[in-house]
């Protein structure tokens, strides 16, 4: 009797076979974001056999992610998307090593992902892939940007060196000017294409195989699909006069509205979580995990991560400093 292994269908395909499977097995693979590209993109690289996946998001499910975050249930609303992600992948492999990080992803904090051999770009959110595209070029990994919003969707791999960068490309944009999710919709059929193909490009640069060179723009809706060449621009500043000014750190936010949340992230000091936890429970509702608190009471609810970094719910900035001092403190 022949024993089937779990990847069996993977391997019998001529574009993979038991040579890249053995490859895809040796490889580590970071994802940033766990949204509506992030969670279905996880899912399928959990499946597909790479040996180590870190999973990177500091927002906890809210019920209305539940429409495209594929791997979330009810059961995860209120708790941090990345442990929730780690828990559901872990159950569809339990033989690869999966780690999440739930701190912001800035200048300071990126260096984590030095030892990974690809990362994956499913944000939603220009700055932070600029500061993606700066790491990588300077540290010559290889990354994946990915888009989508509305009906429509946006792909392009970049390999340091070989391929123009994503600065080569866009501009920093001003704040505010760009479409998002939360002004204009998406549908979930366009997170769910671009995430799958996505996953196909990272197993093309993770076997080494040749990557599709074009910026891919996709209409789910119409099905009007693009491929647009890219050029490397001449005085790119990243990857041509290796300036990089988005891994230099600027001055850190201490509280910022998140938009379409009703939610503000206020960055406090790292609490006594056992001092505050009898505090709190004479107040509301407490649940304890090990990323940190979650509480609920009727004029407010919020997620504190073990290192003082809080989502709370509030109309404004100042509504969120002052709950956040009447529960919280420091
Ligand atoms: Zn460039």
């Amino acid at each position: 009797m022949t024993i089937i292994n779990r990847y069996n269908r993977q391997e019998i395909l001529p574009e993979i076979s038991e040579k890249g499977q053995g490859m895809l097995w040796k490889r580590s693979v970071a994802i940033i974001g766990i949204g509506a590209l992030g969670s279905v993109t996880a899912s399928l690289l959990a499946r597909i056999g790479i040996r180590k996946l870190l999973v990177w998001d500091r927002d906890i499910v809210e019920k209305h992610n539940l429409q495209r975050q594929m791997i979330f249930t009810e059961d995860d609303i209120n708790k941090p998307k990345a442990a929730q992600a780690t828990a559901y992948m872990q159950k569809v492999n339990s033989e690869i090593t999966i780690e999440a990080e739930t701190t912001e992803l800035n200048p300071e904090t990126i260096h984590t992902l030095k030892n990974y051999d690809l990362i994956l770009d499913c944000t939603d959110n220009m700055e932070t892939r600029f500061l993606i595209n700066d790491f990588c070029v300077k540290n010559k990994i290889p990354w994946i940007y990915s888009s989508a919003v509305g009906t429509k969707g946006r792909l392009l791999t970049i390999v340091p060196e070989k391929t123009p960068c994503f600065r080569c490309l866009f501009s920093h944009p001003k704040p505010g000017s760009l479409e998002t999710c939360d002004t204009i919709g998406v549908l979930n059929t366009i997170t769910t294409t671009i995430a799958a193909l996505q996953v196909t490009e990272a197993i093309k640069i993770l076997t080494k195989q040749e990557p599709t060179k074009e910026l891919l723009a996709y209409d789910v809706w119409t099905q009007q699909l693009d491929k647009i060449r890219v050029k490397r621009k001449r005085e790119c500043l990243c990857c041509h006069k290796q300036k990089f000014d988005f891994l230099v750190g600027k001055e850190e936010i201490a509280t910022i509205k998140l938009c379409g949340q009703g939610r503000v992230q206020i960055k406090g000091k790292k609490p006594n979580m056992d001092e505050l936890n009898n505090r709190l429970e004479k107040v509301g509702k407490v649940k304890i995990s090990s990323y940190g608190i979650y509480f609920i009471s009727k004029e407010t609810d919020f997620f504190l991560f073990n290192d003082g970094r809080c989502l709370i719910k509030a109309w404004t900035k100042e509504h969120g400093k002052s709950l956040y001092g009447k529960y919280v403190g420091n």
